[in-house]
């Protein structure tokens, strides 16, 4: 049994006509390529292939909804992180993320950092522009199964200054189950879901 039993992929969606009606709440996942967004996903989830979907050929430039629980939804950008020069593909970005900007439902942002890099200038973007748009960011630090205990403490401290009080941090690992009950939290808070059965990390 999952830890949301009816967690399901709703769609992808490349312009806002095609969005769910902005009813309910909603939190967007956000990260660099290859952070361990997709990995992040299914841990909170607790489903084993889930964010599978959104890595599909010709979905990996479109907006993903999934639906935990009916009308609280989590939605996968695309990773950002482009080679220097991909402008348009900035742009696309840019613009994916843009369209989220009138939606009542968009209650907050978790931001997938891989631990090993910890927050690089596309992440620090990513922050200010959360701020701009006045919506609380989340920071997982992904992969911390990579850290030694005294690296991912002093990281976690470095991450927290660097939010300073504009944000949150914890430590996360898909692999070894790190934060994984914790990262479920704040997301839960924000989508103002109430009891969802609480088990391991990891079960499916
Ligand atoms: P995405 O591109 O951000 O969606 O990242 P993925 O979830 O696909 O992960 C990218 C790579 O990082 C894959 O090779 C994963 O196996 C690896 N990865 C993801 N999460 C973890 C983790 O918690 N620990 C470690 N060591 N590797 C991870």
């Amino acid at each position: 049994m999952s830890v949301y039993p009816s967690v399901r992929f709703l769609f992808s969606a490349a312009a806002a006509a095609q969005f769910p009606i902005d009813h309910g709440t909603e939190v967007a996942i956000v990260g660099r390529s290859n952070a361990g967004k997709s990995s992040a996903i299914n841990a909170i989830c607790g489903r084993r292939s889930l964010a599978r979907t959104s890595k599909t050929p010709g979905r990996t430039r479109l907006l993903n909804f999934f639906e935990l629980v009916p009308d609280a939804r989590l939605i996968d950008l695309p990773g950002y992180g482009y080679a220097a020069g991909a402008r348009e593909d900035q742009a696309v970005w840019a613009r994916l993320i843009e369209m989220l900007v009138p939606r009542r439902s968009l209650r907050g942002l978790l931001l997938v950092v891989d631990a090993r890099r910890g927050l690089l200038e596309a992440d620090q973007q990513l922050l200010h522009w959360a701020e701009r748009i006045g919506r609380p960011v989340h920071v997982l630090l992904a992969k911390s199964d990579q850290l030694n205990r005294a690296q991912a403490r002093q990281l976690l401290t470095d991450t927290q200054r660097c939010l300073e009080g504009h944000g949150s941090a914890q430590l996360f690992s898909a692999h070894d189950g790190t934060g994984v009950l914790q990262a479920r939290e704040r997301p839960e808070a924000w989508l103002e879901i109430r009891g969802p059965k609480k088990e391991d990390p990891g079960s499916t």
